[in-house]
């Protein structure tokens, strides 16, 4: 289950992984938790197709067990890939799997959802911004009124717009024919980042920012 949803869409969403039905129908947030995510979206004058929703996993963890790093490791590349095609302004991280993968570290939602910042996702600056999990408001008045408050800011942060992007050295076709100098060293991604005036991408494209002397994404998070 990979996602579904307009593909230029300005808002994204980014849940935890699918369940039996979503994994059956191959479309995210199909049941009780998606209907609400509808009527939430709904009371900001947004529709399903106006956004795009992807998971964390695109699989079904067996059993419905919480997702494993070695998962959302596996996932994770591809997750990005759909962060920087689709280019969305905002990206609304839906509990905290999510939320843990997409800023790289182990805050949980409590402390911070209805809290933007910016935050470059593989090449792209984005407007993150953590939200409970719809599933958590089920059953759970005041968190669906926290949930309910916090979606009502999402108007406010789309108007606002993209952030500023982080400068990339080029990467064009006709890159072969313009190479760099040899001995300009590739910049260090701090650089990048201190620059750009936002924070660590949790998932660095290594190709983009050249050799990247970091280890491999964190896990542990989970
Ligand atoms: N919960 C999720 O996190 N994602 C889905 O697609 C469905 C339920």
């Amino acid at each position: 289950m990979f996602g579904s949803g307009n593909a230029d869409a300005d808002l994204m969403f980014i849940g935890e992984a699918p369940g039996a039905n979503e994994d059956r129908l191959g479309l995210p947030f199909v049941g009780q938790a998606g209907k609400l995510l509808d009527k939430l979206l709904g009371e900001i004058g947004l529709q399903r197709e106006d956004v795009f929703i992807a998971n964390t996993l695109k699989c079904r963890p067996p059993g419905n067990r919480d997702p494993h790093p070695n998962e959302i490791e596996s996932c994770q590349s591809y997750l990005r890939s759909q962060v920087e095609l689709i280019e969305p302004k905002v990206i609304c991280t839906l509990g905290n799997f999510a939320t843990k993968l997409l800023r790289g570290d182990a805050t949980g939602i409590s402390r911070l959802h209805g809290q933007e910042e910016v935050r470059v996702i593989g090449v792209r600056a984005v407007r993150l911004y953590p939200l409970y999990h719809p599933a958590a408001a089920l059953y759970t008045a005041s968190t669906l009124e926290m949930l309910r408050s916090d979606f009502r800011r999402i108007p406010e942060l789309l108007a606002v717009g993209a952030p500023e992007q982080p400068v990339l050295p080029h990467r064009g076709d006709d890159a072969h024919r313009h190479p760099a100098p040899p001995q300009q060293p590739p910049r260090p991604p701090d650089a990048l980042e201190r620059g750009s005036g936002v924070h660590a991408p949790p998932w660095r494209d290594r190709t983009a920012v050249g050799a990247d002397p970091d280890p491999a994404p964190q896990l542990g998070l989970f």
